[in-house]
């Protein structure tokens, strides 16, 4: 087991409705230690990509991409949740579908910070069915920019997300797959990886 794995054994709690709980380590109270050694892990297997940005969406997903951007030396930057109708012509906007709220929001990026000459790593805390990632790619496509890869903390890889984005060709790293959890026992069951 990596060490996100063995942190989520010790602290993960896994809810009705296939949530995982990180809340008293990654997205509620945060362990910036555990962050900065996911940063340093991101860098590692993203090495061999020329980045010049990290893009992630609101709110827990920013905790993840600072200590990954810290690591590359790049800008981060954030999608953000957006209730306007009105939206105006200096965003790239795309639509994501919550899985935790279960609503419908436009995330929007200023095109002052994402541009054709961006190399883009996407980073997010969980994939689950891939609606936050997807929208993400949508923002990059709608900038002319490269999506060099993407990281996420904990995939769930009985949730068509992790499919989805590699079947798209995309190179997808995911530090902890979860590939089965009973809310009944607490049993959570990784993928291996190499
Ligand atoms: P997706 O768009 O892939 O369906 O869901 C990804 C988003 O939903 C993530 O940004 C994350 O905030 C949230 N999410 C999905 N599954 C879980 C989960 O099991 N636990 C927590 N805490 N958040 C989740």
């Amino acid at each position: 087991m990596n060490f996100l794995e063995e942190r989520i054994i010790k602290d993960g709690t896994v809810k009705p409705g296939n949530v995982l709980k990180v809340d008293n380590f990654l997205n509620h109270q945060m362990d910036v230690a555990l962050l900065d050694e996911i940063g340093r892990e991101f860098k590692r297997r993203f090495n061999d990509c020329k980045i010049t940005k990290v893009l992630t969406i609101e709110a827990s997903g920013i905790a993840i991409a600072y200590p990954v951007a810290r690591e590359f030396g790049v800008p981060m930057v954030f999608a953000k949740k957006s209730k306007s109708v009105n939206i105006d012509g200096d965003v790239y906007v795309a639509e994501v579908e919550s899985f935790t709220h279960k609503n419908k929001n436009n995330v929007i990026v200023s095109k002052r910070f994402l541009n054709s000459d961006d190399h883009v790593l996407i980073i997010d805390d969980f994939l689950a069915n891939g609606c936050a990632l997807q929208g993400l790619i949508s923002i990059c496509e709608s900038a002319g920019a490269t999506v060099e890869g993407l990281g996420i903390a904990i995939e769930k890889g009985f949730q068509i997300g992790g499919r989805v984005i590699r079947n798209l060709g995309y190179r997808l790293e995911s530090l902890a797959i979860v590939d089965g959890m009973n809310a009944e026992t607490g049993e959570i069951n990784f993928r291996e990886q190499k």
